[in-house]
């Protein structure tokens, strides 16, 4: 697949202070692209310039080959021709949805406006509400309609900037699932900005997790989990905790908890010590187990509990158990080691 959008190296700043460094990614025709990072870390700046609304400082942006962005140009937003669903939908409260969609839509007569509006309301699954006004829709649709009209005028790509973060959470995951689906059949590439990782796991091909204006690492959601290059993304990504170890060889670590082996070699000199990242889908309820710990704390999840445990060195760790495994704080449970994923880094 072709490359639709390119990054190159690009620098945003304002008053001088630098708010995205060095920032390089494309997106593929057709990828679903996520950046993902806590609050202030950039993504919305790096959105903005995308879109148009912030000039770089240094490097180029790049859409379908052509440069959009660069030092001293900028090509203007409404000719870039990208779509923009933003958090708060930005619906006009006094026309019907079928108007609030093909509101940009110029040069068309009115009946095959009218009947664009339908087929893109079809499209985010809102057949036959054009006639609907805005406060009568959920946030949920709403923001469906916002999508829908970003969609009216065939943009060469939709940029989204914290599309559900006005939905409460199960709605969130849910409409980012739907959302996924509305693009990838219609085959539509999408950029979006999120700080919530459930959401750009819900949503996005890859992932780039961001920090203080940097890119970390750009990956799958599954390689972003087991495979974090670095440690601030392996404490951003999903839950865990680190424990101390001495390379014993390029896959082997000795713990406290007995020796890990996995599967990735580290080239550091024997005996550096290192810390290893145990996730709580590492710790395995086994009533034979090696390891005896005490439950300090649990959280009831429906099919499973996280509990954190308490070790004999007195290293807290994090284990997913079974919910049928239903056990009292202070009790004593034994559990075993399973790491399928080696992550270590120097201590
Ligand atoms: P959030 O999720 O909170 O919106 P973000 O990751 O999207 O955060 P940005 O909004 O891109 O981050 O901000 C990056 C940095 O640039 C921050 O330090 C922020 O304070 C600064 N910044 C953002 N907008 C402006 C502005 N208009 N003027 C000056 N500084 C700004």
């Amino acid at each position: 697949m072709k490359t639709l959008l390119e990054l190159k190296n690009i620098q945003c700043r304002y008053d001088g202070q630098i708010a995205v460094d060095d920032l390089s990614l494309h997106v593929r025709q057709g990828d679903i692209f996520c950046l993902l990072g806590p609050s202030g870390c950039g993504k919305t700046t790096a959105l903005r310039a995308i879109a148009g609304f912030e000039p770089v400082s240094a490097g180029e942006i790049l859409i379908e080959g052509e440069c959009v962005s660069r030092p001293g140009r900028s090509l203007p937003p409404e000719k870039r021709r990208l779509g923009m669903v933003f958090q708060d939908y930005a619906l006009f409260p006094h026309l019907d949805l079928g108007d609030n969609i093909t509101f940009g839509l110029r040069g068309e007569d009115k009946s095959e406006r009218r009947r664009r509006a339908e087929e893109l309301l079809e499209t985010v699954g809102l057949t036959g509400y054009a006639g609907r006004f805005p406060h009568e829709l959920s946030g949920g649709q709403q923001q469906r309609v916002a999508l829908a009209r970003a969609l009216a005028p065939e943009p060469r790509m939709i940029l989204m900037d914290e599309p559900f973060s006005n939905l409460d959470v199960e709605l969130r995951e849910r409409l980012g699932g739907e959302v996924r689906a509305i693009l990838k059949a219609r085959g539509i590439t999408a950029l979006m900005v999120t700080h919530d990782q459930h959401e750009a796991f819900a949503i996005g091909d890859q992932i780039g997790v961001m920090r203080e204006g940097r890119l970390l690492q750009r990956d799958t959601a599954f390689n972003l989990y087991h495979e974090p290059a670095e440690r601030f993304v392996a404490e951003f990504i999903g839950q865990g905790a680190f424990v101390k170890g001495t390379l014993e060889a390029p896959d082997t670590i000795v713990t406290v908890l007995g020796v890990i082996q996995g599967n990735r070699a580290y080239e550091w000199p024997r005996g550096s010590m290192v810390e290893v990242l145990i996730r709580p889908d590492d710790i395995v309820a086994d009533a034979e187990g090696p390891l005896i710990a005490k439950v300090v704390g649990k959280a009831f999840k429906g099919a499973e509990t996280l509990y954190t445990l308490e070790m004999g060195g007195g290293e807290r760790l994090l284990s997913l158990f079974p919910s049928h495994h239903d056990h009292a704080i202070g009790e004593q449970v034994r559990v075993r080691l399973q790491v399928d994923h080696l992550v270590a880094f120097p201590a």
